[in-house]
């Protein structure tokens, strides 16, 4: 187990545009674990971007089996996402998010309710998935993480939106 220690907002790593793998070597495989250990020891952790750990390649973790609301619903268990795209997206739903790299605040945010997304897993392989519902937006979070994006630069209003925490959980 690699537990990797998780950059906080404002670290200004959180706001640089990831580059895209390239090279789909023993050694990928050992960051994405990492990444997925330290997802993992999160409580509550249902999803991870690379750069939330320091490193700017375009990979995220997402698995929503083991969340209270969203393991009820459709979804794929473990996904590992290297270059992911959104080739479609549609309709909207809004839901409390929160991120590992903003631990004092939640905030509503509004995302689309399906996406069809294009990736590779760690070996290079592609992977084609319609994900809807809770883990749609899951996996649009921790997308914008590839682009620097966090959900606070998606909240509409900060003053009705944004809501402190007392733990993370
Ligand atoms: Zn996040």
């Amino acid at each position: 187990m690699a537990i990797l220690p998780i950059l906080k907002f404002p670290d200004p790593v959180l706001k640089e545009t990831s580059r895209s793998v390239e090279r789909f070597s023993a050694e990928l495989s050992i960051r994405v674990d990492g990444l997925l250990d330290t997802m993992r020891a999160m409580p509550g952790g249902i999803g991870i971007a690379a750069p939330q750990v320091g490193w700017t390649e375009r990979v995220v973790i997402v698995d929503v089996s083991g969340h209270k609301k969203g393991g009820r619903q459709d979804n794929h268990g473990l996904l590992e996402l290297v270059n992911p795209e959104i080739l479609a997206m549609g309709g909207s739903q809004i839901i409390r998010e929160g991120c590992m790299s903003v631990p004092d605040y939640t905030a509503n945010v509004k995302r689309a309710q399906w996406v069809l997304v294009d990736a590779l897993d760690r070996n290079g392989k592609q992977v084609i998935i319609e994900s809807i519902g809770f883990e749609a937006v899951v996996i649009q979070h921790e997308m914008d993480h590839l682009d620097g994006i966090l959900f606070l630069d998606r909240v509409t209003s900060l003053k009705t939106d944004l809501f402190r925490r007392k733990s993370y959980a």
